[in-house]
């Protein structure tokens, strides 16, 4: 009979798998309990899948022998719990693609740097003649790009999320950006659970596979005092050297695999700031363990275009620099921010408050940030934090007036920078709407 696939969730994952669900004989339903998008019910249609929004109706749900859950959706939403409670398996995405490929993956998981380092790794791979595929968080869902059987090689973006719902699923090389506190509501508030959650990115891997990570990030250091992964290690650092792995010095990048070296000038990568030096090591080392050639690695990494909404250069205007980092919505992405500043900084900041300490800030700001515009509804926080510390301090209700008093407090040779560390919702529908308002605004000047 029929093996029954459940979908709980429409979106970019849910119909990429419900796709695939239906290419490999299983009897497909996708069920939303929000509204799916008019251009996913129609590919639903054309694929002859059924499906339900608005809703979930337990006697279609319940009858399933395997649940795909959307990342988006919590362990503890009623229906998940219940499909737990009558030991139906819930799987991600990424766990019910794999089968079906024998591509090669390269998965990336981290608190901040994963969109950034998984473009630039799949650039590099890309440049390096690769039938290489892009998915995870990005654009088109893996499970689609599997049924499409489209790569050789897919670069996939990995949340703690779609990393909670594997089972079996191992990346031949995982890459651990770094690990800070972020979306500990959905692991109840402890950190150690977010942090296991990150390192299942390992749990599968083998001798034969690659662990690449931060060495200078204190999580990820105790978590490997601690416990055991079967993967070789690779790692990254900014301040120490490493005979296998990458590491930085006073100008270079060097990345050492296989007996292999790689050193390229830093003031030749195309991205700024030390965080993207640490991106780009973690990029390059996939490269070298993939043999890309070191030419190829190299011009790759100088023409890089950045992604849209991190630390992107807008525009100049009167000798002003206004910088997008709308996705930082949390305190560390902010701090590699700042700290890539070279000029003194109009920062703007605030939003919805994620439980932040602004305290590791506070030397940065001091040193860099002249005045601070609050753009948030409530920015209590911000103000009691900074106040003393900066000269000029002022609160903006709309990006259009934001940037305008950054206009007014900036001078020749200074740099406005967005880059909130704080979520966008009170005011903005998404990290993106705010970034997007940002450069309009700041072109309309
Ligand atoms: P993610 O996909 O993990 O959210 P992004 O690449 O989208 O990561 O970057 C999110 C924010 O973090 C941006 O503000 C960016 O400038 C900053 N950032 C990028 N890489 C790093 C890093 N390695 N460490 C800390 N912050 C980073």
């Amino acid at each position: 009979m029929e093996q029954r696939l459940v979908i709980l969730g429409g979106g970019e994952s849910g119909v990429g798998t419900a796709i695939l669900g239906k290419k490999k004989g299983y009897d497909v339903f996708v069920s939303d309990f929000g509204k799916i998008k008019n251009n996913y019910k129609e590919v639903l249609g054309l694929h002859g899948i059924k499906w339900e929004e608005e809703k979930h109706t337990e006697d279609l749900i319940l009858n399933a022998d395997l649940v795909m859950k959307s990342p988006g959706i919590p362990d503890k939403s009623p229906m998940v719990k219940k499909l737990l409670e009558k030991g139906i398996q819930v799987i991600s995405e990424i766990e019910f693609a794999i089968q079906y490929t024998k591509a090669l993956t390269v998965g990336i998981t981290g608190s901040n740097g994963k969109t950034t380092t998984t473009m630039l790794t799949y650039h590099l791979l890309k440049q390096g003649g690769v039938n290489v595929g892009l998915a995870g968080n990005i654009g088109k869902s893996f499970a689609w790009q599997v049924a499409d059987d489209k790569h050789d090689v897919y670069v996939l973006e990995l949340s703690s999320f779609q990393l909670d719902g594997i089972i079996d699923y191992k990346p031949h090389i995982a890459i651990i950006t770094n690990i800070s506190p972020d979306h500990l509501d959905r692991y109840d508030y402890d950190y150690g659970k977010y942090i296991a959650a990150k390192f299942r990115i390992t749990e599968n891997q083998t001798e034969e596979d690659f662990l690449i990570y931060d060495a200078d990030d204190e999580a990820i250091g105790n978590w490997l005092k601690m416990n055991k992964t079967k993967a070789q290690l690779v790692p990254f650092s900014m301040t120490k050297t490493f005979e296998n792995g990458a590491f930085a010095t006073e100008e270079n990048i060097n990345i050492n695999i296989n007996n292999e070296e790689f050193v390229m000038p830093q003031d030749k990568l195309a991205l700024e700031g030390k965080h993207n030096v640490k991106n780009a090591m973690a990029a390059s080392t996939v490269a070298q363990l993939l043999r890309i050639r070191k030419s190829t690695i190299r011009e790759s990494l100088s023409d890089f275009q950045g992604v849209e909404h991190r630390l992107e250069k807008v525009l100049k205007i009167q000798n002003v620099q206004y910088v997008n980092d709308s996705k930082a919505t949390n305190v560390n992405a902010a701090f590699y921010a700042l700290d890539s500043m070279n000029t003194p900084t109009v920062w703007i900041v605030g939003g919805v408050d994620k439980g932040n300490d602004y305290a590791e800030l506070m030397p940065l700001v001091r040193e860099k940030v002249k005045a601070i515009i609050c753009l948030g509804i409530d920015n209590k926080k911000i103000i009691d934090a900074f106040g003393d510390v900066v000269d000029e301090m002022i609160e903006a209700q709309s990006m259009t007036d934001a940037v305008k008093l950054a206009q007014r407090m900036s001078e020749k040779g200074d740099t406005v920078l967005l880059s909130p560390a704080c979520a966008s919702f009170d005011l903005f529908e998404s990290y993106e709407d705010r970034g997007r308002q940002f450069k309009q605004a700041v072109q309309n000047l």
